[in-house]
């Protein structure tokens, strides 16, 4: 025991620090499953509040979906709790294998190896098949896990401006004498929901015999004409060599990731890879329930079209008022307000109007970019974005910024 209050004094500080600067984080404690409709404690000891949730990754609806939820109680049942083994001890069971097969199938690639999660699958796979001879060449703007992955690998690490082609070719040039270039992004990008290049990219990587890494963690299941992703909606589908995604988000929103790809490339995850090594496996019950989404998506694409339609809803309607977004066309609808604190009363305001939506800004976002970041699912009825439209609105013209330009919003609240 070497807790001394100098040492307590200096973390107590440090948080302080992190209080003073406006950036600490509080939970908010939701007594109800994951859905449209939730009753959220917020602040905490308060009464329960019936809110419509505008801000989680569950786009397809599939959070607390009857038949996944029966789906899943029979893994329990079958399969038992846990597995209490990495993969290659005894964690892998023949669920495991034919939900491996199910994702490559679904995603058209070679085949697929299972991690834990999509930030151990991010964390594991650079380092299991680049080395020092190598160079990863990533957006400026991929994830945070993928930047971790690309802290433990050996290779050489560079970057292109974000969704830059003409910059990522002279990075190409630039590397042209390594081993492996591997050029890596997002398929779809969280914070702004605009989607990467990828039909550029993967010509770019043709011409200069780069491989092309894709994390479709905010895609799989819901972009593309079926779902498969954004290598689907650019038409370009067997052309990624790697993807990564998350079981965590439209697939179910439980947990467990995936890297798919090049079967070469899975192999030596399955040999290297230290998250899959060396953490547990995923938990049967998991497994079974993911199993279910796969069977609900593929069969057709209902879940996906209607995720489509409310998202064009939502943004019409949220243009009409007059709000400033971000273009694009993915279930990701950032509102700017571009001010931090305007962001913080405004998220206020409207989760009194009944509205759950969280305010983002630095250092999550950019400084000066600060925003309520709304997200679609499917599994919001038209009369759930009407309701939000018109909290939208008040809460707007409360704060008088319906209709302002971005520069008029600036000048009214700086940034
Ligand atoms: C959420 C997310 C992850 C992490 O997924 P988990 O399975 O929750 O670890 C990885 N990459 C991207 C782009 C994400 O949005």
């Amino acid at each position: 025991m070497a807790y001394s209050d100098k040492v307590r004094g200096q973390y107590e500080d440090t948080l302080q620090g992190i209080k003073d600067a406006g950036i600490f984080k509080t939970e908010r404690f939701i007594h109800s499953s994951q859905a449209a409709d939730i009753e959220v404690e917020f602040p905490t000891g308060s009464e329960l509040k019936k809110v419509i949730n505008m801000c989680a990754n569950n786009y397809l609806g599939l959070s607390s979906h009857p038949e996944v939820i029966k789906a899943a109680h029979e893994g329990l049942d079958t399969r038992g709790y846990g597995m209490s083994s990495v993969r290659f001890i005894c964690g892998t069971q023949d669920i495991h294998r034919e939900l491996e097969k199910v994702v490559t199938e679904f995603l058209g690639t070679e085949d697929t190896i299972l991690f834990p999660s999509c930030m151990d699958a991010n964390a594991g796979v650079f380092e299991a098949i680049l080395n020092e001879e190598d160079v990863m060449i990533s957006d400026r703007l991929v994830h945070a896990s993928i930047i971790d992955g690309i802290r433990l690998c050996s290779a050489m690490h560079d970057t292109f401006k974000h969704s830059n082609m003409q910059h990522l070719e002279s990075k190409l040039q630039l590397h042209a004498d390594k081993r492996q270039k591997v050029v890596i992004t997002d398929g779809v990008f969280s914070m702004d929901g605009d989607t990467a290049k990828l039909d550029e990219m993967a010509a770019l990587c043709e011409k200069y015999d780069a491989m092309l890494f894709v994390d479709e963690s905010h895609s799989s299941g819901f972009i593309g004409k079926t779902g498969r992703g954004t290598h689907e909606k650019y038409g370009i589908m067997g052309k990624v060599d790697i993807i990564t995604t998350t079981f965590g988000k439209g697939l179910g929103g439980a947990s467990g990731g995936c890297v798919s790809g090049r079967k070469e490339l899975v192999e030596m995850c399955r040999q290297k890879a230290r998250p899959y090594l060396f953490s547990n496996t995923i938990a049967p019950v998991v497994v079974s329930g993911v199993l279910k989404v796969f069977d609900l998506i593929s069969t057709n694409t209902e879940r996906r079209d209607k995720l489509e339609t409310n998202t064009a809803y939502w943004r019409k309607g949220l243009d009409e008022l007059g709000f400033v977004l971000k273009e694009g066309d993915t279930p990701i609808v950032p509102v700017m307000l571009f001010n931090a604190k305007l962001s913080q009363d405004f998220s206020r305001d409207l989760y009194d109007e009944g509205i759950y939506a969280i305010g983002f800004f630095f250092p999550v976002v950019p400084n000066g970019q600060a925003r309520i970041r709304t997200q679609i699912s499917a599994g919001h009825e038209i009369h759930h974005l009407d309701k939000a439209l018109a909290a939208f609105k008040k809460v707007g013209e409360k704060h008088g910024i319906l209709g302002l330009s971005k520069q008029e919003i600036i000048a009214k609240y700086g940034l």
